[in-house]
C-alpha cells in the first residue's frame, strides 16, 4: 500500500515523500481513510506507531479543503497530556503541513502566556495544547471554538492517569456539539471506555497492538543487579558497548538528578528532565540529546512521555516503574516504526514483584542476563514462581526489614514521590572499570565520591566522548524503510 492510494493530496504526499516515509504503518493504513471519510476514530496505539502522522495527515487534508480559520477561531484541536508531545505534535502537523496555507500553533504551560496570546489572535487552522493553558486561554476569551471541526484527545490513557479528567470534560463543554472526534490510547481500559462514551460516536475502533504489548523490535533483557551497585552497572554498560545515545528512566525527580551528577562525574554527560525542571531546561535537555552532546537523557516517566526521536537505540529502566503499564510506554521510545531497539533493566531484589507484574503483562518473561564484575547475590526466576527471588547460595541473605527501614528513611527525607510513580533511588557511580570483590581501595574511594555527588579523585583516563553522540536528529528523515511495525491491525466498525 503507498500513501497516494489513501486520498492524499499532492501537497501532502510530497511532505511525506521528504521524510522518507514510503508505506503507511498498520495505524496510518486504517486511520486516514476512516478520518477523511468524516467517521469518529478510537485507536489502541501505542507512541512509535505512527499514530501522529495517522491523524495528522488527514486532519491536513480536511482541513486544506475548507475556510480558513477566522480570527480568533480553530478548526482542530489537539489535546495532549505532556508539553514534549504537544511541541512535537505541531513539529509534525508543520511538517507534514508544509507545503498548505494552513496555520498550527501549540499552546502550553510553564512559558509565558503572552506570545501564545499572540499567535491565536488571528485564528489558527490546527491548535496544539495541553488542558490546563488551553483552560486559561479560554478564561481569557483569547480562543472561540463555535467553529471547530475536529477533537483530538491524544494519549488519553494518559490524560486520565495524569488527572486531567475534570480539565478535559471542561474543555469539552466549550466544544460544539457537531464535531468529528479522534481519540487515541495506548490501551483501551475501562475508565476510557467510560471517557469514550460521552465523546466519540459510533467510532471505527483500530487496534494496531495487543493489548498491552511490546513491539517485537525491541530486544529486552534485564541484569539482577544490588541496588547499591546500580550506577556503576549503568557507567559499564555504556562504556563497554559504547552507547551513543541513551534514555535512563528514573522513579523519582531526586533519582534523575543524582544519576545524571554520577553519569556526569564518570565523563559521560548527562542532563535530567522531570517536572521540577523550567520548560527552558527541559527544551534545552531534549535538543541537546537529540543534537548528541548529551550521550545520557535521564527522565521520570512524566517527562519522557512523548519524547520522540528517531530510532533511539537504548532505553534503560534505572528504576522499575510502579505501573506495569508504564513499562510498555517506556520501551515504546525505542524500536519506533519498524526500527530495532534495546530495553535494559536494572533489577534490584526489591523489584522482584515489580518485574513479575510486568512480565505477566506483556506475557513474555524478560531474558535475565548477568554483568561481569556485577553479579547479584540473587537471581530472578520467571513469574509465576512462589519466591520472589531466589539469594545465590554462597551469598549472605539480606535483611528484609532493612530495605523497608531503608524506604521509610527516604519518605522521611522527604522526598517525596512525584504523583503516583515516584518512590526512592540511590544512587551510586563507579569509575568505569569492571568490579569485582577485590575493587581497589582508590576505585572504592572514587566511587563513594561520585555517590555523594563530590569530585572523585583524579585518574587516568582516556579522553571524554562528549560530543560523539547518536545519529538521530529530530530534523532529520529517519530512514524509514516503510515497515510496519504491528502486522495485526484490525478494524472494528
Ligand atoms: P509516533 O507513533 O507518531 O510517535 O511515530 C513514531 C515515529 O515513526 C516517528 O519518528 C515518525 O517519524 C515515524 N513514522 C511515522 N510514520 C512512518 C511511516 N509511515 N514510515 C516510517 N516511519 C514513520
Amino acid at each position: 500500500m503507498s500513501f497516494a492510494s489513501l486520498g492524499l493530496n499532492a501537497a501532502i504526499l510530497k511532505a511525506v515523500e521528504k521524510q522518507g516515509y514510503d508505506t503507511p504503518s498498520a495505524i496510518q493504513a486504517q486511520a486516514i481513510p476512516a478520518v477523511l471519510a468524516g467517521q469518529d476514530v478510537m485507536a489502541a496505539a501505542q507512541t512509535g506507531t505512527g499514530k501522529t502522522a495517522g491523524f495528522t495527515l488527514p486532519i491536513l487534508e480536511l482541513l486544506s479543503k475548507g475556510s480558513r480559520a477566522q480570527r480568533g477561531q480553530v478548526r482542530a484541536l489537539v489535546l495532549t497530556p505532556t508539553r514534549e508531545l504537544a511541541a512535537q505534535v505541531q513539529e509534525s502537523v508543520a511538517t507534514y503541513g508544509v507545503n498548505l496555507p494552513l496555520k498550527s500553533a501549540v499552546v502550553f504551560g510553564g512559558v509565558s502566556i503572552i506570545p501564545q496570546l499572540a499567535a491565536l489572535r488571528n485564528g489558527v487552522d490546527i491548535l496544539v495544547a495541553t488542558p490546563g493553558r488551553l483552560l486559561d486561554l479560554c478564561q481569557q476569551k483569547a480562543i472561540s471554538f463555535n467553529k471547530l471541526e475536529i477533537l483530538v484527545l491524544d494519549e488519553a490513557d494518559r490524560m486520565l492517569d495524569m488527572g486531567f479528567i475534570r480539565d478535559i470534560k471542561k474543555v469539552l463543554a466549550l466544544l460544539p456539539a457537531q464535531r468529528q472526534n479522534l481519540m487515541f490510547s495506548a490501551t483501551f481500559s475501562d475508565e476510557i471506555r467510560e471517557l469514550a462514551k460521552g465523546l466519540v460516536n459510533n467510532p471505527v475502533e483500530i487496534s494496531v497492538t495487543p493489548r498491552n504489548a511490546t513491539a517485537n523490535t525491541v530486544t529486552q533483557c534485564v541484569y539482577p543487579l544490588d541496588k547499591t551497585r546500580k550506577s556503576m552497572a549503568l557507567i559499564e554498560l555504556i562504556n563497554t558497548n559504547d552507547w551513543k545515545q541513551v534514555l535512563v528512566f528514573s522513579r523519582t525527580k531526586h533519582g534523575a538528578n543524582r544519576l545524571a551528577k554520577s553519569l556526569d562525574a564518570a565523563n559521560i554527560k548527562a542532563a535530567a528532565i522531570h517536572g521540577n525542571k523550567s520548560q527552558t531546561a527541559r527544551t534545552k535537555a531534549l535538543a541537546d540529546f537529540k543534537a548528541g552532546t548529551v550521550q545520557v537523557m535521564v527522565a521520570t516517566d512524566i517527562a519522557a512521555r512523548g519524547i520522540d526521536i528517531d530510532q533511539l537505540p537504548f532505553v534503560v529502566n534505572f528504576d522499575l516503574p510502579n505501573v506495569p503499564e508504564d513499562y510498555v510506554h517506556r520501551i515504546g521510545r525505542t524500536g519506533r516504526a519498524g526500527a530495532t531497539g534495546q530495553a535494559v533493566s536494572l533489577v534490584g531484589l526489591e523489584e522482584v514483584k515489580l518485574l513479575h507484574d510486568i512480565e505477566r503483562l506483556i506475557k513474555r518473561t524478560i531474558e535475565r542476563k548477568q554483568l561481569p564484575g556485577f553479579e547479584a547475590p540473587f537471581t530472578i526466576p520467571e513469574a509465576g514462581s512462589r519466591s520472589g527471588g531466589h539469594k545465590a547460595n554462597s551469598v549472605k541473605k539480606p535483611n528484609p526489614n532493612r530495605s523497608k527501614h531503608a524506604q521509610q528513611a527516604n519518605t522521611a527525607q522527604g522526598d517525596k514521590p512525584a504523583r503516583q510513580y515516584d518512590s526512592r533511588q540511590q544512587a551510586r557511580s563507579k569509575d568505569g572499570q569492571p568490579q569485582g570483590a577485590n575493587k581497589p581501595k582508590a576505585a572504592g574511594n572514587r566511587a563513594e565520591a561520585i555517590a555523594n555527588g563530590n569530585k572523585p579523585p583524579q585518574r587516568n583516563r582516556p579522553p571524554r566522548r562528549s560530543g560523539t553522540g547518536g545519529s538521530a536528529n529530530s530534523g532529520t528523515p529517519a530512514s524509514k524503510g516503510g515497515v510496519n511495525p504491528y502486522a495485526n491491525a484490525k478494524v472494528k466498525s
